[in-house]
Parts: structure tokens; C-alpha cells; sequence
């Protein structure tokens, strides 16, 4: 293969450059997102995603320009163009204000020497629109079983429209217009396809992280989430020098439930004792965080909270389990629960440390008759 001899289609090495080039974007994406994530650094996800991803087409778009810039078939590259501003605008439906897309469209008229030509400010015109279209497509018809049907529609008709303009100004045979519209057409299937799947790989990576990190009970976090969480504010609290408590309880004399009313009463107890602790939680601080780590016994961890801190909260949950009664089917439940709450301190070596003196204040509840709150 040689520059002057290259065996295998345009059709076929555009494919590929095209997957390329969304590939290179998702491996330098994830490489983005984990620097995030590392360094704790006050951005979101998705916005990174956006930002990211529009000046990734915009190099896209205006790096593959550079090429033919001047040349009589400078036209080209205008279906990987297209690619890239329906990945921006339907795929990762970034909104562009109109102020802002238009000053870009003009610097890459200004850049590609076309702005003497009123073909091309037909073409703006009708990119934008496109990319307006594709917007809103994408928020009005996302859950529309017509989704794809739609995409395509709208992507045929503002790709023979673009097209038009192609064949206006550099006088091209319809044939070559045509053919250039079905390449667009399976660049559009392709891009349709290959965000699909990426978007259902990482669905399915998230629902695996919910189950391996939830408990399906309760819906609450699970102990291996709970062991994760402790040793990173672990960490933090010590170099930061910054409060940290654990409150823990336990649901007294739970076996009854079970062994009298049978296993469903003993799970509709630990599923009402979950929502109303989270419901507390929910009013007071969302930081702080509750986990389900045994059987009948939860875990609570208070970031940047000393134990005097997290007094109306413990209090609120004591009192609020204390006065539930909970209904399975003719019976009325009443059920009450024994805390432990304890702060990490500097003889602390590990997590297992500060966990080990909240579990014995727990079990100074139990000892001295259930119900009670030891700190
Ligand atoms: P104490 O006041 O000393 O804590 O007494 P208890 O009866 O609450 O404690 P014990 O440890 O004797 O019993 C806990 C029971 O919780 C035993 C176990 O079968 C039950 N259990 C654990 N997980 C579940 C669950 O998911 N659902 C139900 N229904 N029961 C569970
Ligand atoms: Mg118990
Ligand atoms: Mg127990």
C-alpha cells in the first residue's frame, strides 16, 4: 500500500476511520473520567463529557479541513464533518446556543475560504437547523419506539439537503451526490449503532456496580460498600484532621418477629426500618450515609461530625424507629433498637479499630436492657 495506491474502498476506510474516530474519543474520554475521579476534582461527569466532546469534533473538524482547504474538491471530508456535529448534537445533545454556533460556523467559513460564497451561507444556515433539529429529536422522541426511525428520517433529509448545496457550488454529477448521501446514510447507521452499544455496555456496567454495592432488600448499601466507604474517610479524616462518627444499631429481640410471624414479617421490618432511617437521613444531611452491614444491624457514617455533632440526628432515628409500628396483615408490629455511637480517635490504627469500640457501645446497649442509646 502506497500513497499513490490504496487498495481497498473509500467506503469501506471510511468506516473505519469513523469508528477510529469515536474510539479514540471513548479511550481518551475514560482516560478524562478517571482522572476526575482520582483527583477529586470538582467537575461532573457529564459535563466533562460535553465540554470534552465538542472540542474533540471541533479539532475533528476543522484538523481533517486543513487537508483540503483551497483544493477543488475541499468537499471531501464534509460526511465526517457531518458525523461529528450529529455525535455533538443528537448522541451527546449538546446544547449550542445560537450565539455561539453561528460565530463557530463563520471562523470555519473564514477557514475553509468559503465565505464569499452564498452556497455556503446556505449551508450554514441549514446546519444549523440540522443541529437544532437533532436536539430536539433527541429529547422529544428518546423513549419512542419510532426512535431510530426518526433519527434516520431526519438525517436523510438534512443530508440530501447539505448535499444540494455541495452539488450547487462545486457543480458535482448527481451521481456522486447521491452516493456521497447513502455514505452519510451508513455513517449514520454505524454511529447509531456503535453509541448503542457502548451506551448498553456501560448501563449494564452500572446496574452490576448497583447489585455488587446494594443490598436488594432494603436498597440500601451493602457491607462491601460500607468497607469501602469507611476506609476512604478513614484516610481522609486523618490527614485532613477532620471529625469523623460511626453510629450503629441493632434491631432488638428481631428473631421474634421471624420465629412468630414467620421470615416475610422479620423482611418487612428490616424493609421499614430502612426507609424511615434514610427519610431521617434524607431531612437532615445526605452525607451522611446509612449501610446494611449483618443481618438486623445497620451502620451509619458521619463525615466531618464529632459525636456531639451527630446527637439530633442519632436522637431523631431513635425516637422515629421507637414510635413505628409496623402493619403485616392483621398485625401490628412494634419493634425498638439498640445504638452505639462512638468518633474515630488518634489511637485509631485502622477502620476495624473504630468499628470494634462502636460495636462493644453497641452491646453496653444491649446488656444494659435494649432500647437505649450508648455513647
Ligand atoms: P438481640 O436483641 O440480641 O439483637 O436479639 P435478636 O433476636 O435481634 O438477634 P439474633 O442475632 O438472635 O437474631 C437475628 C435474626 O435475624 C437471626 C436471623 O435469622 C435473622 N435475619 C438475618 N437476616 C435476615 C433477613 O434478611 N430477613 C429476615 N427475615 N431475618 C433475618
Ligand atoms: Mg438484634
Ligand atoms: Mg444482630
Amino acid at each position: 500500500m502506497t500513497w499513490t495506491s490504496w487498495q481497498i474502498s473509500p467506503f469501506v476506510t471510511s468506516m473505519f476511520f469513523i469508528l477510529g474516530m469515536l474510539a479514540l474519543y471513548w479511550l481518551t474520554f475514560n482516560g478524562l473520567s478517571y482522572l476526575i475521579r482520582t483527583r477529586h476534582l470538582k467537575i461532573s461527569i457529564d459535563t466533562a463529557n460535553n465540554w470534552y466532546g465538542v472540542i474533540y469534533m471541533i479539532v475533528f473538524v476543522f484538523g481533517i479541513q486543513l487537508l483540503v482547504i483551497g483544493n477543488k474538491d475541499s468537499w471531501q471530508f464534509m460526511n465526517f464533518q457531518l458525523t461529528a456535529m450529529i455525535f455533538c448534537a443528537y448522541f451527546l445533545n449538546i446544547r449550542v446556543p445560537y450565539y455561539t454556533f453561528f460565530p463557530i460556523v463563520i471562523v470555519y467559513m473564514l477557514f475553509n475560504e468559503s465565505i464569499g460564497y452564498w452556497e455556503s451561507w446556505g449551508q450554514a444556515i441549514t446546519l444549523a437547523l440540522f443541529f437544532f433539529t437533532l436536539n430536539t429529536i433527541r429529547t422529544k422522541f428518546q423513549d419512542s419506539r419510532w426512535v431510530f426511525a426518526i433519527y434516520i428520517a431526519v438525517g436523510a433529509l438534512f443530508g440530501g439537503w447539505l448535499w444540494c448545496w455541495m452539488q450547487l457550488k462545486f457543480n458535482l454529477s448527481w451521481r456522486s451526490i447521491t452516493l456521497e448521501w447513502l455514505y452519510l446514510m451508513s455513517f449514520e447507521c454505524l454511529l447509531y449503532a456503535y453509541v448503542s452499544m457502548l451506551s448498553q455496555d456501560s448501563e449494564s456496567k452500572l446496574q452490576l456496580a448497583k447489585f455488587a454495592s446494594h443490598d436488594a432488600l432494603t436498597q440500601t448499601e451493602n457491607f462491601a460498600a460500607y468497607t469501602g466507604a469507611v476506609q476512604a474517610l478513614f484516610t481522609k479524616s486523618q490527614h485532613q484532621h477532620q471529625p469523623l462518627s460511626m453510629m450503629m444499631f441493632d434491631i432488638d429481640h428481631f428473631k421474634i418477629f421471624n420465629d412468630t410471624y414467620g421470615h416475610l414479617a422479620g423482611d418487612r421490618v428490616l424493609q421499614q426500618v430502612a426507609m424511615v432511617v434514610q427519610t431521617v437521613i434524607n431531612e437532615n444531611d445526605p452525607a451522611i450515609k446509612l449501610y446494611r452491614t449483618g443481618g438486623e444491624e445497620f451502620n451509619i457514617l458521619f463525615p466531618g461530625y464529632t459525636v456531639a455533632d451527630t446527637q439530633s440526628v442519632v436522637t431523631q432515628i431513635f425516637l422515629a424507629i421507637n414510635h413505628q409500628e409496623i402493619l403485616f396483615g392483621d398485625h401490628q408490629l412494634e419493634i425498638s433498637i439498640s445504638v452505639g455511637v462512638s468518633d474515630l480517635t488518634v489511637s485509631d490504627a485502622t477502620p476495624l479499630d473504630f468499628y470494634n469500640r462502636v460495636d462493644k457501645k453497641l452491646y453496653q446497649s444491649k446488656r444494659n436492657g435494649r432500647m437505649q442509646i450508648t455513647y
